[in-house]
């Protein structure tokens, strides 16, 4: 609340204080409470979760709808439901159905498809309603920041952390998304450990262009400036050129950009290919003005690592999370950032890697468990996945295998798709990616194991080429050979106009194996 007069989102040509937002807030919450008020019949509170509050989804684009959306529900004692604006309609009828959704919050452009979604479930569509400030620093009107102070003290008396916040679907990489239930306290935890280890301040500025149905989007890109008071500049999307304009901006200028490594893989290539030397040398300028650059949600390769910090002198802040556990290890803010590795476990993080029996495997390779006050509290009615997530210690399997070298955790990728058995190894793919990437030819490149009499395993890759590229599997396997084992090259190479990636750039290679490789 002390925050009322600043700057807390820029989207587009508008600006909004912190007073603005927790107005529609304000505003969303009465909504919320009114319709719930005059229609019994609706399924709020649902079958299954007596519990829990109305689940309330959310379908915004980013900007003050989406936050005023996820502060009105909490302020109504509601839990947050975002959904993928680039979903197709199955996927979010999957969601509200699956979180038995009693409300959906909407910004106008999203108003009719939902009305149609949500139907069939009894849940009312409200639109978010906000008003931009209207001039750039206009002060509080004095009334209204003690209405404000008074509803918002009101409506949070006697709420603790243990009350549902949030349902965040997986990335439903490795199968179908289940819904992670965090609450106030889970989510407050995550908050204050980023906001610390990161240094967040009231005069930082994030570039945001992350999908906001993802904790990388929420938490780490939107929770954490919003928490310290900081302002959110938010894109429609990512776009390269778009990005750049933005950094490129000397007043205003944005001090913080987190993205997943494909962004910074597009930056880079658009940097080359679509700007002469003069703006190379003012991109260059703008990259080097960020104090804090981070890459998540998927394993970042040496070669990008190394082209960003050529361009803009700093290291990008490599980190690891999960829906269920937020934030886990990253490398440090200040102190030496190592590329390919995740860095040590966050404040108040346990982490322990374990043997398939569950046995302490040192140093590993083992399965990274994780214990802390951030974790989610359930998968949403799945009480046999929850229980199965936890080990006899209470540690959560995250289904990484990862390795401890030299203090630095690094991953060696899912267990369940990236660890390739070949003969008596354990492969990593990450690791093959990474050397594989360092071919002049290569755009993109994933590693599968694919199932082989002899071997068990044999490696494949698939991958993408750069414009007018040509290359063979001898070819790959002579550069590889060069920072590989023998055993570690692929036997085989598939070339694709593009790997294809989710929201988040993750790749689904048992998908991608099933498609590319039926008969295997
Ligand atoms: P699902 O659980 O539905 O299969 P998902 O695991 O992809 O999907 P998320 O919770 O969004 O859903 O992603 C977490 C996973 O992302 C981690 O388990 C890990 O495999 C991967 N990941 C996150 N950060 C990194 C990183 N820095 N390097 C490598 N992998 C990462
Ligand atoms: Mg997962």
């Amino acid at each position: 609340l002390g925050f009322l007069p600043r700057t807390a989102l820029v989207a587009g040509a508008r600006s909004y204080r912190y007073a603005d937002v927790l107005s529609a807030a304000v505003t969303t919450c009465r909504q919320l409470e009114s319709r719930r008020a005059t229609q019994p019949g609706s399924n709020a509170g649902g079958t299954a979760a007596q519990d829990a509050g109305p689940r309330v989804a959310l379908m915004a684009d980013p900007g003050a709808a989406y936050v005023a959306g996820a502060y009105g529900t909490w302020l109504h004692g509601g839990i947050t439901v975002p959904l993928c604006l680039t979903h197709p309609d199955r996927e979010l009828q999957y969601v509200l159905e699956d979180a038995e959704v009693s409300s959906v919050l909407v910004s106008e452009r999203h108003a009719d498809r939902m009305a149609a979604l949500a139907q069939p479930f009894g849940a009312e569509v409200l639109l978010v309603e906000t008003q931009p400030q209207q001039e750039a620093g206009q002060p509080v009107d004095k009334g209204q920041a003690e209405e404000l102070q008074r509803e918002v003290g009101h409506r949070l008396e006697g709420r603790g952390g243990g009350e549902g916040a949030l349902i965040i679907y997986t990335s439903g990489t490795t199968g179908r998304p289940k819904g992670a239930l965090h609450t106030h306290g889970s989510l407050a935890a995550q908050v204050d450990t980023l906001c610390e280890a990161w240094a967040w301040q009231q005069a930082d500025r994030i570039l945001h262009c992350l999908p906001l149905h993802h904790v990388h989007g929420i938490v780490n890109a939107l929770l954490c400036p919003l928490s310290t008071g900081a302002c959110a500049e938010m894109l429609p999307k990512f776009s390269p050129r778009e990005v750049w304009q933005h950094l490129q901006r000397k007043e205003d200028a944005v001090t913080v950009f987190m993205g997943v490594p494909t962004m910074y893989s597009h930056l880079l290539t658009w940097r080359d290919n679509h700007m002469d030397a003069k703006q190379q040398a003012a991109a260059a300028a703008a990259a080097r003005r960020l104090r804090l650059t981070v890459s998540g949600s998927a394993a970042c390769p040496g070669p990008i690592m190394q082209r960003w910090e050529e361009l803009s002198g700093n290291k990008l802040l490599e980190r690891y999370g999960m829906t269920e556990t937020g934030m886990i290890l990253g490398n440090p803010y200040s102190g030496e950032r190592r590329p390919e590795t995740v860095g040590q476990p966050f404040e108040g993080v346990q982490v322990r890697l374990a043997n398939a029996d569950g046995s302490d495997a040192g140093a590993g390779p083992g399965e990274l468990r994780v214990k802390s006050p951030q974790l989610f509290k359930q998968y949403w009615r799945r009480p046999e996945a929850t229980a199965e997530a936890f080990d006899e210690q209470d540690f959560f399997l995250t289904g990484d295998t990862g390795i401890i070298e030299g203090g630095y955790y690094k991953l060696l990728g899912r267990t369940s798709v990236d660890i390739i058995k070949h003969g008596g190894y354990k492969i990593s793919a990450l690791h093959i990616e990474s050397a594989l990437l360092e071919h002049p030819a290569l755009a993109e490149v994933a590693v599968l194991g694919l199932p082989d009499e002899v071997y068990g395993e044999r490696i494949a890759a698939v991958a993408a080429l750069k414009n007018g590229g040509s290359l063979t599997l001898q070819e790959l396997r002579a550069f590889a050979s060069a920072s590989l084992p023998a055993y570690q090259l692929p036997a085989e190479l598939k070339v694709v106009p593009a790997i294809p990636r989710n929201a988040m750039g993750k790749v689904n290679k048992k998908e991608l194996r099933k498609q590319l490789f039926p008969s295997d």
